[in-house]
């Protein structure tokens, strides 16, 4: 949206609120809510300050932040009886004038920026899988641990309870009444569709409770942005029918983990330049950016599967990727080409391994600049082991993805070069923050030693 049309709506319709949402760190939106009289049109300009020690950047002396708001972000929200504005902000250093080099969404522009002799648009179209509950209630203290779920479907031994009930693993595009989420989905998806986010379909998931909803294809930094919007959206939702949204990878043992896929092409002069003759229809730039994804999967993922939860998800079994390699319809791989894309200009990759715990606009940008490093650098995955594999690689030792944090951190301290638009500053920070949080984890005596050690 124009500056001007903005202005318009807010002083036509008397709205009283402008919404500022920036991203943090770790990847969840933080926001502070203008009053009508302090906004005009140099809050674009000139933005508006604020504490950015608590978004968890590394802290720089000197360094005053503000928020500038992109007009382009531009939706009204409905917060009770309020018409709400909403902007998403971009960070500016107020010392330099310019993107402060802790902005995730900077970093994402400058990335795009960067790649232009290889492609002028990148285009994404992410799957979002999330989990629905009636109710979690955790305690971590020094004499009690536990973890308590209820789900409005039960769980698979709700067989005793004689409830309805989906079954363990039998979920994938179950119907009402086992699909007891149809109705939260839809209300979901409708405020989605008011909001602009061109929604492609939602369904049920594998899994207890476990949904999902996809997008239609969108620019990378669309992408981004609306990764956020929708876990927004989705929580806001089920919170009115109260219920309650979890997007970790994996939040219940031996039961289908959160994925989040993303179907990625590259466009340069307004063609897809992942369609061609080669293998499986692909261009060789095609599978020079698979490539590129594979042979840095390891370091990327301290950016795309960012938590210690991300690897108890990549676990053989349940669908999601063990294995950097590629494939035609190997769900074990951590990239798919599907099978079913007829239409040259929708020629595409599914990069499996990321999940929604990500900050999407790190995420992403690691995932673009790994594959644009294999076309730079003219790689071809056949040559470099990756596949095809068109077998079930679980528990086969083909290029085994990392299954810790600190494997990922590891790689991403020896594997960096690729990532040129992210700050060196960044990278450490990156790395100290995330072993931090593993290695609190590590402190806690989990349930499992329990069983194994107990009486050693
Ligand atoms: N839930 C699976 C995962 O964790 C993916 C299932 C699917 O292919 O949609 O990645
Ligand atoms: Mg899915
Ligand atoms: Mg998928």
């Amino acid at each position: 949206m124009e500056i001007k049309d903005i202005l318009s709506i807010v002083e036509r319709e008397k709205i009283n609120f402008i919404d500022l949402k920036v991203v943090d760190i770790w990847g969840k939106w933080r926001h502070v809510t203008l009053a009508r009289t302090n906004f005009s049109e140099k809050t674009f300009y000139e933005g508006v300050g604020f504490d950015a020690s608590n978004l968890g950047y590394a802290s720089v002396e000197n360094s005053d932040m503000v928020l500038i708001p992109d007009p382009q972000t531009a939706f009204f929200e409905k917060i009770g009886e309020e018409k709400v504005l909403s902007l998403i902000c971009d960070v500016y250093d107020v010392n330099s004038g310019k993107a402060s080099f802790h902005d995730p969404r900077s970093i994402l522009k400058a990335t795009l920026n960067e790649i232009g002799d290889v492609a002028d648009e990148v285009f994404l179209g992410p799957e979002y899988e999330f989990h629905v509950f009636e109710n979690v209630r955790y305690s971590i203290s020094n004499n009690e641990i536990s973890l308590k779920i209820d789900s409005k479907e039960g769980f698979w031994n709700a067989e005793e309870t004689g409830e309805y009930f989906i079954g363990k693993k039998k979920g994938y595009h179950r119907i009402p009444p086992f699909d007891t989420l149809m109705e939260v989905r839809n209300e979901i998806v409708k405020r989605l569709l008011e909001y602009g986010v061109p929604v492609k379909y939602h369904h049920h998931e594998v899994g207890t409770c476990q949904v999902e909803i996809e997008l239609n294809f969108i620019s990378a930094l669309k992408a981004a942005d609306y990764t956020l919007l929708v876990k927004h959206v989705a929580r806001q939702v089920a919170k009115k029918f109260g219920l309650i949204v979890t997007f970790m990878p994996k939040p219940l043992y031996d039961e289908a983990g959160n994925g989040m896929h993303v179907h990625q092409f590259l466009v340069k002069n307004g063609e897809n330049i992942f369609a061609g003759d080669k293998l499986y229809g692909l261009s060789t730039y095609a599978l020079s950016y698979i490539a590129g994804l594979l042979k840095h999967a390891p370091s990327i993922m301290a950016f795309t599967n960012p938590t210690t939860n991300s690897y108890r998800r990549l676990v053989p079994g349940y669908e999601a990727p063990t294995n950097a390699v590629f494939a035609l319809a190997n769900r074990t791989a951590a990239i798919r080409i599907p099978a079913y894309v007829k239409d040259e200009s929708k020629k595409r990759i599914e990069f499996r391994t990321i999940d929604a715990s990500c900050n999407p606009y790190l995420a992403f940008s690691a995932m673009i600049l790994a594959g644009v490093d294999g076309i730079r650098e003219k790689l071809d995955p056949t040559a470099e082991g990756f596949g095809p594999f068109e077998r079930d690689l679980y528990n086969e030792d083909i290029k085994p993805l990392p299954y810790t944090l600190s494997q990922a951190c590891s790689a991403l301290k020896g594997d960096n070069e690729y990532l040129k638009v992210f700050p060196k500053q960044l990278i450490e920070h990156w790395i100290k923050l995330k072993t931090k949080e593993e290695r609190e984890m590590l402190a806690i005596p989990h349930p499992k030693e329990f069983d194994n050690y107990f009486d050693i």
